[in-house]
């Protein structure tokens, strides 16, 4: 396909059609968006009067658009849009066998509950991840699935990240850096010993933003029952995606007793600080949100056990 470029007095719009082109124009434009469904962008230059001089739409790259099948897990570009994963993920659990895909039943299910078709079919995966908002619906879910990402920078090169506390350093920011972009998401397949579930409240059931969601994976121990690892991460916590690592390391060792149940309800809160005048508001029922939803997810995993 043939490279555009588009100029008016104020911005530019580039649609490079090789992986090099595009790290070549975000070497020249650190600052440049890139632009896949446009339904963050657009929203910030109409509603938050933003101007962004320099527009990248990098829909005509291959790395970033295919999914690949990995011994590990999926591979998803970061400009695969919402409703081809969710095509995507449907064939898998078909394919796989029921606790490989836990993972993506988990993401399935919060899919249902984001935005509408018309946002889903066109925004992608990559925007969500890169736009960093604290109630984001897939951040939670893919911090809970020790999701890797790939960034690529024309200076330096691939590097890869493991999506963890440090990945988003404040409001709407992450570690990466202004030169790099996002080529693929890495979201792993899940063991016999995992299970993962995916929470969202918000005002209306469809089509509507979280007040507070969460993603939340434990694997077992194979000898003994006990927690291996526990990710609890929320949305609308806090002014990023937060998880609750001291919660996490102290249930680690535990058995799913209702013993784990009360540490985990009274360490929760301490690691989810959320000030009564935090933006937002509703603070005590946020709180009740995060709790409640630590509890679905207890019994969840109960019921998977017994
Ligand atoms: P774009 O607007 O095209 O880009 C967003 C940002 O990501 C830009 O800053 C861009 O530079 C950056 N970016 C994109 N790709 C890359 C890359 N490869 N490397 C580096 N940076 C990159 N979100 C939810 O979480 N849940 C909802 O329920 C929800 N509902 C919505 C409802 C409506 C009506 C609207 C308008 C939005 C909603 N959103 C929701 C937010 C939005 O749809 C998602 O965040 C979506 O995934 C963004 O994807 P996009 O392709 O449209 O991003």
């Amino acid at each position: 396909t043939q490279n555009l470029e588009y100029r008016g007095p104020r911005l530019i719009f580039y649609r490079p059609s090789t992986l090099q082109q595009l790290l070549k124009l975000k070497a020249q434009h650190p600052e440049a968006r890139l632009i896949v469904g446009n339904t963050e962008v657009g929203v910030e230059v109409k509603y938050k009067n933003k101007l962004y001089p320099v527009l990248i739409n990098p829909s005509n790259i291959h790395d970033l658009t295919a999914v690949k099948r990995l011994d590990s897990g999926l591979q998803i570009g970061a400009s695969v849009t919402l409703s081809k994963i969710g095509q995507i993920l449907r064939e898998e659990i078909k394919e796989r066998k029921e606790h490989q895909t836990r993972i993506f039943t988990a993401i399935l299910e919060m899919l249902k509950w984001f935005a509408g078709k018309q946002i889903r079919n066109v925004a992608a995966i990559g925007g969500n991840i890169m736009t960093g908002s604290p109630i984001s619906d897939l951040n939670p879910l893919l911090m809970a699935a020790r999701a890797t990402l790939t960034f690529c920078s024309k200076e330096r090169g691939e590097r890869k990240l493991l999506m963890d506390e440090n990945f988003f350093t404040g409001y709407r920011k992450t570690i990466a850096l202004n030169d790099e972009i996002l080529l693929y998401v890495h979201i792993p397949y899940t063991s016999m010993d995992e299970y993962m579930y995916s929470y969202k409240q918000s005002r209306r059931r469809g089509d509507d933003v979280a007040i507070v969601n969460a993603g939340m994976k434990v694997i077992f121990r194979k000898e003994n029952d006990a927690v291996q690892d526990i990710v609890l991460a929320f949305g609308g916590m806090g002014p990023t995606i937060v998880m609750a690592t001291n919660t996490m390391k102290e249930l680690t060792g535990m058995s799913w007793n209702s013993s784990l149940l009360e540490r985990g309800l009274s360490l929760l809160l301490e690691d989810l600080p959320l000030s009564p005048s935090a933006p937002g508001g509703m603070t005590e029922y946020r709180r009740a949100l995060a709790l409640s939803f630590f509890f679905k997810y207890y019994l969840n995993v109960l019921r998977q056990l017994s």
